[in-house]
Formats: structure tokens, sequence, C-alpha cells
């Protein structure tokens, strides 16, 4: 491809609207464009670097045997009400009607289509295990579209469903595509963690993993073992109960202490010369339409997906507002706590809170704290359960050594659903002995635009891109710093030539512009090897060849070149 005729418009200026650098770059670089918020124009370079992600992602699926397809993307709402999600789902969900009134959907996700083509497609054992995939958009009427394809609207996913007969082959399903994902983001040239993670509103009861390509700008917070394999999503991941040290601030006091004008715990734990983890925090919340007091230790935060786990699950959980409290509590919000409560109100604990045995609340009373409190004594929860968010240096909860905690961008994630739309939606076989049995599943996400987002997040500098080299959009290009010179064009058009018989995807810079321009383009796009060819070194036979990655020049004889090159390639792509 010859630059010149390359739809490729490259913009000097960070655009304004774009917050992270994957979207800067993207836009920059002349990757993608805007058709509205969340919903981009891939160009051809961009659709070029998600076409080989796909290759990639088809290869691995295939290579596990699963065979694709492609569903609709209008889907019907019967099918979701059947699966009982259509009012689950939310706002996220683009809903439409047809001409009759009749009720659809744009595929969020495909548990739904797939699950009633396999009940009426598979009828005995003998055809499972079954695996079907697709590559296809997806629509996500998402809260805040940002972030470029990050999180965008209209997205590109790999979704696979496995269908098996009993639960300890959906196991094995599993397990086959975890290998294939961690081969998957190996070949694109990512780094990446494997974490335990929440099942949201995906659900399932087997277990899921995400994928994490780690990158300081990710959304997702993971905590790791350094010691054995344990890592988590912070959402997900386990916590540990430790009792808190001695707090020689609290010997002998006790009953309602004045606490004006405090309002948040570190104030009050100043206040009263106590460590805040000598106090509870205690918050209102509402799941739905019920209201809940929920209590961690004053240092520590409410981890909301816990809390719809172990108490809801609720489609609305929030924190209520100071007004609510006030009528719920007869208190101001700063000064509530669990100790003599109206006592229908559902008071759930974390289990360190269940430990405490002389700690400070608020006294249900404004301006005053209660001081010497003990849970099982002053107050008794509903239920006790682990409700608050880890930290980093918190003992894993495999083998205790000290969390450590990264940042990454989910572009990956593997469910065991067990059989909760197999159940709702009837998929069921006939087993060996002529029984029916209801299939056991699993699906399988990857979020193939948000994997070249992600892939830019992790690989880029100030100059721009550096692809890693399996999905870059070219290998290499080919820059004649003057036109005017017909050695140089004529060198430069033979190897751009050469390259590209030898297999190596090259483009040529021929437009009529200065090497600097040339140089921030090539830079700016991440093209993995630039040669340059100038009249200096070409006089000795030799081109510049430039690393992106590494940004090394060297001269290299114009004869060795192609062969350099397409070792290079070669190691890079074998995985
Ligand atoms: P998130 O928590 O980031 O919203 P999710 O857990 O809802 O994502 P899944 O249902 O697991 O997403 O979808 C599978 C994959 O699709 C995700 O791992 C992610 O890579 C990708 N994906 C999900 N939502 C988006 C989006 N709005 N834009 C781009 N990719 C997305
Ligand atoms: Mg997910």
């Amino acid at each position: 491809m010859k630059v010149s005729q390359l739809l490729n418009p490259t913009l000097r200026e960070v655009p304004a609207e774009a917050e992270v650098v994957s979207h800067q770059l993207m836009l920059r670089a002349g990757f993608i464009r805007k058709a509205a918020a969340g919903i981009y124009t891939y160009l051809p370079l961009g659709l070029r670097v998600l076409k080989k992600i796909e290759h990639i992602v088809r290869e691995e699926m295939d290579a596990k045997g699963g065979q694709e397809v492609m569903m609709p993307i209008v889907q019907p709402a019967e099918l979701w009400k059947e699966s009982g999600r259509w009012d689950v789902y939310g706002p996220e969900m683009f809903r439409l009607k047809d001409r009759h009134d009749r009720e659809f959907c744009l595929g969020p996700t495909h548990e739904e289509v797939i699950t009633d083509l396999v009940r009426s497609e598979v009828r005995s054992y003998k055809q499972l295990p079954l695996l079907l995939y697709q590559i296809q958009n997806k629509y996500r009427d998402e809260r805040r579209p940002r972030f470029g394809l990050m999180r965008g609207r209209e997205f590109i996913m790999k979704d696979l469903y496995s269908f098996d007969r009993d639960p300890e082959s959906a196991r094995e399903s599993y397990r086959q595509m975890y290998e294939a994902y961690e081969r998957v983001f190996t070949r694109c040239g990512l780094t990446f963690r494997a974490v335990e993670a929440d099942a949201g509103a995906i659900g399932g009861t087997g277990g899921t993993h995400e994928f994490m390509v780690l990158a300081e700008s990710g959304e997702a917070a993971v905590v790791f073992c350094p010691d054995c394999n344990y890592a988590a999503n912070v959402e997900k991941a386990e916590c540990v109960s430790r009792p808190a040290g001695e707090d020689p601030g609290l010997a002998g006091r006790s009953g309602d202490v004045l606490t004006p004008d405090i309002k948040t715990i570190d104030q009050l734990a100043d206040f009263l010369g106590i460590q805040t983890s000598s106090t509870i925090k205690a918050l209102l919340y509402k799941g739905d339409d019920r209201y809940m007091l929920l209590l961690v230790r004053g240092d520590r935060e409410i981890n909301e997906i816990k809390v719809n786990n172990a108490l809801g699950p609720f489609l609305n959980l929030r924190m209520a507002d100071p007004g609510e409290v006030q009528t719920v509590l007869g208190c101001e919000h700063g000064f509530i706590g669990p100790v003599g409560l109206a006592s229908d109100l559902f008071v759930a604990a974390d289990l360190e809170v269940a430990e405490m045995t002389n700690a400070v609340c608020g006294a249900n009373k404004k301006d005053y704290h209660r001081m010497g409190v003990a849970c099982g004594k002053d107050f008794i929860p509903n239920t006790i359960t682990d409700l608050r968010m880890v930290i980093a240096g918190e003992p894993c909860p495999k083998c205790g050594a000290a969390l450590q905690e990264a940042r990454g961008i989910e572009v990956g994630q593997v469910f065991n659903l067990g059989t909760k739309y197999s159940k709702a939606l009837k998929a069921t076989y006939l087993d060996d002995a002529g029984k029916e049995q209801i299939i056991s599943m699993g699906c399988y996400g990857i979020g193939v635009s948000r994997t070249m987002a992600a892939a830019i997040e992790q690989n880029n500098d100030e100059n721009g891109i550096i692809w890693p080299i399996p999905i870059a959009p070219y290998h290499c290009i080919v820059v004649p710093v003057t036109l005017k010179d017909e050695n140089v064009v004529a060198t430069a058009n033979t190897l751009y030539a050469e390259l590209n018989k030898a297999g190596v995807e090259t483009v040529i810079d021929d437009r009529d512009e200065r090497p600097g321009v040339k140089f921030k383009d090539a830079d700016l796009v991440g093209y993995p090897i630039r040669l340059t060819i100038g009249a200096k070194a070409l006089a000795e036979g030799k081109v510049e060849f430039y690393t992106r990655s590494t940004r090394e020049v060297e001269l290299v004889e114009v004869d060795c070149v192609c062969g350099r090159v397409q070792q290079i390639i070669r190691e890079a792509c074998q995985a």
C-alpha cells in the first residue's frame, strides 16, 4: 500500500474529547472516527488491527473445536422474557419495536438466542460437547460511553458458548477455553493476568475468570499474590478478617460522647484520639425497596458487589440519601450507628465488625457517638458476612502472603454457567439411557475492539503507538527520504515489492513530504519496523533499519534487509 493512497488522516493535536491515551492515539493515528457517542467507524488501519486480533481469536477457538456461526443482532423480547432477563438487564439494553409493536432488542450478548437454537437442534448426548461461537457487534447503551473503543455502545465481541452433558464435562470445556484465552492474549503480544471475578448479570454458579491486560489506566483493580497463584478482581477478592491492633485511646471510655461538627471517620478518630480501625462505619443502603444498615470497620470501604451477592440480588442498590436517613433513622447521616435501632431495620455486619468488642459508632443522636460498643452485646446483626473491599497488603486468602495490587483492562471473561439458561429455556438432551437431562453451559467473551484499545494502553510512548508485531496494522514502512534521487526511489520501490512478495506486510511512504513529517507519522501509527532509504547510506549499499519499540537505528546492507525483517516477524508471530 502506498501511503499517498491510504486513508490515514493523522492529527498533530490531541483531540479534546479523548481522555485516555488509546482513544487519543487511535484518533490521532487515523484508526477510528466517531459517528456518535461510543459508536465508531474503523478506518483502514484500524480495521486491519481488528482483523488480526479476530484472526488469532478464530484460530484459537477453532483449535479447541469451536464452530463459527452468526446469530442475529436483532433479538426478540420473548426469549429474554423466557430467561427472565428482559427486566433484569435494565437501561443498558437498546430496545426497539417493529411496525407491529412487537418488542426486540439489539443483542448485548447472546445466551438466549444460542440456547434457543441448541434446544431445537440438539437431541442426543452424541451431539455433545458442542462449542459454538461468533465474532460480531454487540450493543450496550452504557451509562458512560467513553474512552473510545474501551467502552463503546457498539463494540465487537467474540462470544463462544459451550454445551455439555454434565458439570464435569462443562468444567473441562471451561478449562479448554481458559487455555485458549491464555494463548489468544499471549499471541497478541500482551501482558495479562487471569483473575477470579464476579459473575454479574450473566450469572451462573460455576465460577468465572476475567482476563485483564495490565495497564495503569485500567478501570479494574485486581489483587494478586506474589507467592501463590491467587489473583482476583477487587470486587471479588475474599477478605481475611484480622483483628486491629490495640488502641490505647479507647481505654476506660464508654457511653455517649459529644462529637460536634464531626463529619468523617478521620475527623472522629482525630477528635477522640483513637484509631480509625476502632470505629464502626454505618451506612444506610436501599436495595430495591428495602432499607439495610451496613457496617464495616471505619478504615474499610463497602463493596457493593459483595453486598448485592450476599443480601440481594437487587435490581437497584444504592446508598440512601440524607432525607431517607433522617426518615428511617431519625438522625443525621454522620451520627448513625447500630445500637438501639428500630427492630425491623435489617443490619448486616462485615466479618471484622463482628469481632469488635470495644468500638466507637454513631449514637443515632445528632452530635454524639457512642464508645465501648461490642458486637453481639450492644447490637446483634441480622447477618455477618464479607462486605468490604480488599486492599493491597492484606493477607492472601489462600496462603497468607501480602497481596499486591495492579490495574487492568478486562479484555475477556469466561463463565461456567451451570444450568441457569438451559433450565430457564428448557435446553435438554437424551442421555445414553434415553433419559432427558439438562445441558450444562458455559459462555466465553472476548472484547475484540477493546483488546485493540488495551494493546495501545499497554504499548505507547510520547511519539505514538508501539504495536506488538502480531497485531500491527502493517509490519513495516519503507520511507524514501527524497523523491528527487532516482536511486533512492528505485531502491525504495524494489525493497517495498520484495518485502510484500516475501509476505511482510509493508507500506511505502511515497508522499512528497519532508522526512521529519514521514517519521512522525510512522511513529504515531506505530509501524514496528521503519526502513529509511537515504542517498548517503545507499552510496554504501545500506539502509537505515529502525525498530519502533526500542527506537534503535542500525545500518543494514540492502540485500540483507528483507531476510532480517522476515525473521523478526516470524519470531514475533510464533507462539
Ligand atoms: P465491563 O464490566 O467492562 O462493562 P462486562 O463484564 O459487562 O464488561 P462481558 O459481558 O463480560 O462484559 O463481555 C465480554 C467482553 O466484552 C468483556 O470482557 C470486554 O472485553 C468486552 N466489553 C464489554 N463491554 C464493552 C464495551 N462497552 N465496549 C467494549 N468492549 C466491551
Ligand atoms: Mg465481564
